[in-house]
């Protein structure tokens, strides 16, 4: 048997969001998929740009750039997302190839960010969204539940970042279910940072291949998925 197409694969998980979303009285179309492309070659982010993707996802600086300069002609007609930890040598590199940066846990790394863009590209502001550690040991990425409030109070003063929601990874359970109260925090969270900010904070970047569907459920705003759409990645 022949795997299936990335554009089958594209068709089958829109089908699943729109089942989702159905079941959660909300309308699919709020619904925002990022093909998570890191590992895969070019070739497979321009199969699911053809087949009508425009969202994608990476989480390494060096390999966006290699991939990015061979995408050139797309580059004004996709969004690129990194969803992965950014280390703060690369941060002026980051704000250069990337649209909007998922994954900012930390005040120094979110001041030079800020900075780089100041720098760089004045005037303009960079939309962010702020990692949150949801869920225990297991993951270690993202600002501490009881930080979030004074981190995102100190970041909408950076005029050069713009504030527009939260992320967060949960830790792996077999059934996808074991997400469902991490995702039901972040979104009750994600709701009363935005009041007690008064900045609206629109966008809510939870669910993966394994539990999108559980995602969107808890009002997932977009959803990352990676596997489901390109196939397995190589072990790291
Ligand atoms: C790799 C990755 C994904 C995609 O994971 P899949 O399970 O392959 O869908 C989503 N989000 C982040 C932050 C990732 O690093």
């Amino acid at each position: 048997m022949t795997p299936p197409t990335i554009a089958q694969n594209l068709r089958q998980i829109h089908e699943r969001i729109v089942r989702a979303a159905a079941k959660a009285g909300r309308n699919p179309a709020e619904v925002t998929l990022i093909g998570v492309s890191k590992t895969h070659p070019p070739d497979s982010i321009r199969e699911a740009y053809a087949a009508g993707l425009r969202h994608f996802g990476e989480n390494r600086v060096q390999e966006w750039e290699g991939k990015r300069a061979q995408l050139a002609d797309l580059s004004s007609k996709i969004t690129s997302h990194l969803i992965g930890h950014l280390q703060s040598n690369k941060v002026i590199r980051a704000a250069k190839s990337f649209d909007i940066l998922d994954s900012i846990g930390d005040f120094s790394l979110a001041q030079r960010l800020h900075r780089a863009v100041a720098e760089n590209s004045p005037g303009t502001k960079l939309p962010v969204l702020l990692e949150v550690h949801i869920g225990g040991e297991e993951s270690k990425s993202g600002v501490a539940q009881d930080d979030l409030t004074q981190l995102a109070e100190r970041i909408l003063e950076f005029a050069s970042l713009d504030l527009q929601g939260l992320m967060c990874i949960p830790p792996f359970t077999e059934d996808p279910e074991g997400a469902r109260p991490h995702f039901a925090l972040l979104r009750s969270l994600c709701e009363k940072l935005a009041t007690h900010l008064h900045h609206p904070l629109p966008r809510l970047s939870i669910g993966m291949s394994h539990d999108f569907e559980i995602a969107i459920e808890e009002g997932s705003t977009e959803v990352r998925v990676g596997t489901a759409l390109f196939g397995a990645r190589p072990p790291l």
